[in-house]
């Protein structure tokens, strides 16, 4: 075995051998992925990051010693190869791999390591369980299939930033060890040795740095940011991600959509080797809670809420009558063809679904092909309501109409959420797909049940819309933002939005969201400060590296598109963290775990 290289050195990557090279003598080095001995003669699979090419080691045509070598491969050493590229006979050509036309007549051989009996298969179609796979996570990463995406993700990063520097934007580093920015979730804290007693915080985003660079005069930055969350675990995050995170001033929202739709574009030409329709499609917040019952619709298919309050009045079934006195509203969507599908078992599912989104019950009305109709409230609706029904949701025969009663906004969610699973049962959503556009005028403000007060809907930094500047005086619930999310086959993919850049303005915003004037000065009184030294207006945007590879790869999961990720505890199955420490190095940080409470 070398230890070395010993002058071993590539002349080519095992995925480019080809025809061409019929009769070259060339020089690979890889990792065995296979080895098949059918008796004086030894197939071996090499592989590297660009494919797999067949090496042939024949008894006959090589000195023993070299044979009984090659004998000795095992999957995962890594060799060196030198060899005669040759054509394969018709018989044996392998269509599943690119270079399956060809093979390699060994003649040099050199084993640089040995490997153990691999404890995960190193193919991509192996059924390993996640948690081995994210535990042998350097082998895991060996797999074509997983260094696609890795090399999907590195070509998306690099077109986003030659995109951005061609713009005139430059990135800037901004700390790790920050203060706690109010992104809206928990912060991670790291402890100081020197200032006892005090912490850092990880940041949420690199939100009040990329402002105080606009104070700073720069006018257009951006940057690939790490950001850090303490969220409970949900099924699509991770704890520490990546955005694409920018700023500018002297703008208005569309300038700064203008510079993320570019980015976005260059991504799509490439990587898909195809350019996006812009300017992209913008939707009011409003109109979509309205038209899809979300903030961040899937307009791949169609299937539009209809409010039918004002039909239903007077129309003999008490659930909806009532929901009109009490200002409530009612509204339905109309399931076209699916009605001789839906069995009885799965409205009784639909309707269970679409009380966890906080509806009292579902009603539905389904008319088969045949006329006949089956609904779970239609015998109290009298003719008149029954006929306006039908002819305001549009109900052919064949079709299936949902209705919720409720205040609006739970209607509306609850609706949209039902309408996204009708999608998805029925596959009425085109995947194939890749639908963008914008949603902006969000609300200054939400309600949180959690927290049993409002707070910001995007974060304390976003500017009223300068129509509603004076409602923050009488109605600052009401208010609408200069905020906007870009929204993708129905995920967030990003959101930002001009900030406030007066200080009076950013202490008002901090008072109504329940800061006393002491507590904003103690923990923001920097930005506040700064604010008074000539502070360009301006605004930004940020987006999520991780998911956006994740939609444009097709994975299930973020984790997919992460080198290292961690798992839905948050903890890291390779390394094993977190992890306890050594209690030498808690007693200098004066930190005591208490973990009886
Ligand atoms: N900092 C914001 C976020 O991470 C984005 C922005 O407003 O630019 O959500």
């Amino acid at each position: 075995m070398a230890v070395f290289l010993d002058g071993w050195k590539r002349s080519c990557m095992c995925g480019e051998v080809s025809e061409q090279m019929q009769g070259e003598q060339i020089t690979l080095i890889g990792w065995v992925q296979r080895v098949r001995n059918i008796g004086g003669i030894i197939f071996v699979w090499l592989r590297d990051r660009t494919g797999i090419v067949q090496l042939v080691f024949n008894e006959q045509k090589l000195n023993s010693e070299l044979y009984s070598e090659a004998e000795s491969l095992r999957s995962e050493f890594v060799i060196g190869v030198k060899g005669t590229v040759a054509l394969r006979d018709e018989n044996a050509v392998n269509k599943d791999i690119k270079t399956g036309t060809v093979e390699v007549n060994a003649t040099e051989l050199v084993i640089f390591n040995e490997a153990q009996t691999p404890p995960i298969y190193i193919e991509d179609d192996a059924k390993d369980n996640e948690a081995v796979r994210l535990k042998y996570r350097y082998l895991d990463l060996r797999k074509p299939s997983v260094q696609q995406t890795l090399f999907m993700r590195s070509k998306v990063l690099n077109a986003i930033r030659s995109f951005m520097i061609n713009e005139g934007f430059i990135e800037v580093e901004t700390p790790i060890l920050t203060k706690s920015t109010p992104e809206g979730a928990r912060d991670f804290l790291v402890p100081s040795r020197i200032h006892q007693g005090e912490c850092y915080a990880l940041p949420q985003s690199p939100q009040i740095y990329k402002q105080l660079l606009m104070v700073g005069g720069f006018e257009r930055y951006f940057q690939v940011a790490k950001c850090f969350r303490d969220e409970d675990s949900r099924a699509d995050r991770q704890p520490e991600f990546t955005q694409l995170d920018l700023e500018m001033s002297f703008v208005e929202p569309k300038d700064i959509q203008t510079e993320v739709e570019g980015a976005f574009n260059n991504v799509f030409k490439e990587v898909l080797g195809y350019e996006l329709n812009l300017p992209l499609p913008r939707i009011t917040w409003k109109e979509a809670m309205e038209r899809f019952g979300s903030d961040k619709p899937d307009t791949r298919f169609a299937m539009e809420i209809n409010n039918v309050t004002e039909s239903i009045q007077n129309c003999g079934f008490s659930v909806f009558e009532d929901a009109y006195k009490n200002g409530n509203v009612v509204v339905g969507i109309n399931a076209k063809g699916t009605a001789d599908k839906l069995s009885r078992k799965h409205m009784d599912a639909l309707t269970e679904f679409a009380k966890t989104y906080h509806v009292k019950g579902l009603a539905w009305y389904a008319m088969n092909s045949d006329g006949t109709v089956r609904s779970s409230f239609k015998k109290f609706l009298n003719d008149e309501a029954n006929a306006q029904l039908i002819e305001k949701m549009g109900l052919e025969p064949g079709d299936a109409m949902f209705f919720v009663a409720d205040k609006k906004i739970t209607a509306l969610t609850a609706m949209g959420q039902l309408r996204l699973k009708l999608g998805k049962d029925f596959g009425f959503i085109d995947n194939t797909r890749h639908d963008l556009h914008w949603i902006t005028e969000f609300p200054l403000f939400e309600y949180s049940e959690d927290e049993q007060r409002y707070v910001a809907a995007h974060h304390p930094f976003t500017m009223p819309m300068t129509e509603d500047f004076e409602l923050m005086d009488t109605k600052p619930y009401e208010v609408r933002a200069q905020s906007y999310d870009l929204v993708m086959n129905g995920i967030e993919m990003g959101s930002g939005s001009i900030r406030i850049h007066l200080s009076d303005v950013q202490e008002k915003m901090f008072r109504l969201l329940g800061f006393s004037h002491e507590e904003a000065w103690k923990r923001f009184g920097f930005l506040l400060e700064a604010f008074k030294y000539g502070t360009p207006p301006h605004g930004g945007f940020a987006f999520g590296i991780d998911r956006l590879i994740m939609t444009l790869s097709g994975k299930e999961s973020l984790r997919d598109v992460i080198a290292f990720p961690k798992v839905q505890n948050a903890s890291c199955l390779m390394m094993d963290t977190p992890s306890a420490v050594p209690q030498e190095q808690l007693d200098m940080l004066h930190l005591k775990f208490d973990l009886e409470q």
